[in-house]
């Protein structure tokens, strides 16, 4: 098939089976078909790029220039991007063509996709269940056959845990490995943005495309970019892999828990060396997690305010504030979700005159302490194997009252983005008791992405043995 002709089944395909998933919030069709033509031009005359064929979609998150970038919030509704993200720069140089743009939880927050202005998305194995969030569309289209790939942004999880509920490859690189210059901001100091796609391959190749420094953030490394689609072929002969004791106990499905030891048993018969390892302060991960992200993300949130982006309310109250200050917090009121605003509230205490040491402070150190077990770790070994999450994709509405329970889902993902390593989700089969899909976790110390692709992509290989 050429280009045009793939574009434009997946047009077909999303006309068929979009309305039920949600995955696509909006697309480009024409705009699309006619970068597929020039794409298709450039193969032919032997000029493509390194991505030429790949169709992909965007996280309503990252910043695609004269495009909405709404973050699925109704304050940034009718938001069109001024400048192209440096990752949407690097794809279209290396000739993606780029279709729509994909639903997620409102500014990233959640692991469900069910706080997003557009509605929920909903996983393509099971229209009943969760996607997993916050990129819950990016892992829904690509496992309902939308697009190629995509791209997603993973602050604690967003990236992995979406993939592992769909039965998708989603790849969480290291803090620094890509840049976030046009990604809207959460928590800064967490923020990565990562590919999704169908094979571990594929997420290399976008990896190598994505990655590298860049002058318009500061916080990306100019460490050279790695040979990832080579390292996807190197055998595991030798490689080392922890299996950290905290990540398979209580809370854990018992199937899920099987499946991944019987990869553990796979991998050591393949030649690689288990190395049985412990993260003692896991336990404190997502505590920590809500206190600093929270913290960033009334900061990052404060920007919002009715009069320099977005929403801008009509009417406001009558009262005793001035003007101003009713502006900003109808305009402010309106526009956010109760999730959100849940958010801003909580990290607005934890950073307030009195509390700031109990527990922004405190939770500075504990992060401390998260990243010496990684250190600590990957002395052992150079890469750390667990489940992705405790349970296959849950229901929709399940956690309406308990966002606590939802927190929960985080807890063998969240800890990457605490100690800036990075880590990679690869569909490990399904459940057998609710035919789901299971995702395996691997986790290697900051830029070295090479290892973690070469484990998981053995996985595919037993896979398909
Ligand atoms: N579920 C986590 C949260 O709600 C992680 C979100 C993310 O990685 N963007 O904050």
């Amino acid at each position: 098939m050429t280009l045009p002709e793939r574009v434009s089944a997946y047009f077909d395909a999303i006309r068929a089976r979009n309305g039920e998933v949600n995955a696509f919030v909006r697309t480009y069709e024409a705009e699309a078909m006619a970068e597929a033509e020039s794409v298709q031009r450039k193969i032919d005359a032997g000029t493509a790029g390194p991505l030429a064929g790949m169709v992909m979609g965007i996280k309503d998150v990252i910043s695609e220039k004269g495009r909405i970038t709404s973050c699925a919030s109704g304050i940034l509704r009718e938001f069109e991007a001024v400048y192209d993200a440096t990752v949407i720069e690097r794809l279209k140089a290396a000739d993606a063509v780029l279709i729509g743009r994909l639903n997620m939880d409102e500014f990233a927050m959640g692991s469900s996709n069910e706080h997003s202005i557009y509605g929920p998305t909903r996983n393509p194995h099971d229209l009943s269940r969760v996607p997993g969030g916050s990129s819950g569309g990016s892992a829904a289209a690509v496992a309902a056959g939308f697009c190629d790939a995509t791209l997603g942004s993973d602050t604690g999880g967003s990236v992995r845990q979406p993939a592992g509920f769909c039965g998708v490859v989603g790849l969480k690189p290291s803090y620094g490995r890509v840049s976030r210059h046009g990604l809207v901001a959460y928590a800064s100091s967490f923020d990565s943005i990562g590919p999704l796609s169908r094979t571990v391959e594929e997420s290399a190749r976008i990896l190598e495309v994505i990655a590298g420094e860049d002058a318009h953030d500061m916080t990306c490394s100019r460490k050279p970019v790695g040979e990832y689609v080579a390292a996807t072929r190197q055998s595991i002969r030798g490689l080392r892999i922890g299996v950290p004791d905290e990540y398979f106990g209580e809370g854990l499905d018992p199937h899920i828990r099987t499946r991944i030891m019987d990869l553990v048993a796979r991998f050591e018969a393949d030649g690689a060396v288990i190395v049985p390892c412990r993260l003692p302060h896991s336990a404190y991960a997502i505590a920590t997690y809500y206190i600093l992200a929270t913290a960033e993300a009334s900061s990052n949130l404060a920007r919002f305010d009715g009069i320099r982006y977005g929403h801008r309310a009509a009417k406001l109250p009558a009262g005793d504030e001035s003007a101003l200050l009713r502006l900003y917090k109808q305009s402010r009121s309106e526009g956010f979700g109760t999730e959100v605003k849940k958010r801003i509230m909580l990290g607005t205490y934890v950073l307030s005159a009195g509390y700031y040491e109990a527990y922004y402070g405190k939770a500075q150190r504990v992060r401390r302490l998260i990243q010496e077990d990684f250190k600590r770790a990957f002395s052992q070994c150079d890469v750390l194997i667990s489940p992705i999450a405790p349970t296959t994709a849950f229901p929709i509405g399940e956690h309406p009252d308990d966002p606590v329970a939802m927190y929960l889902n985080d807890i063998y993902t969240i800890s990457a983005n605490l100690a800036g390593i990075c880590g990679i989700s690869v569909p490990a089969g399904t459940h057998p008791d609710d035919g789901l899909p299971i995702g395996v976790q691997f986790m290697a110390d900051a830029f070295r992405e090479e290892d973690l692709l070469r484990a998981a992509a053995h996985v595919e290989r037993i896979r398909e043995a």
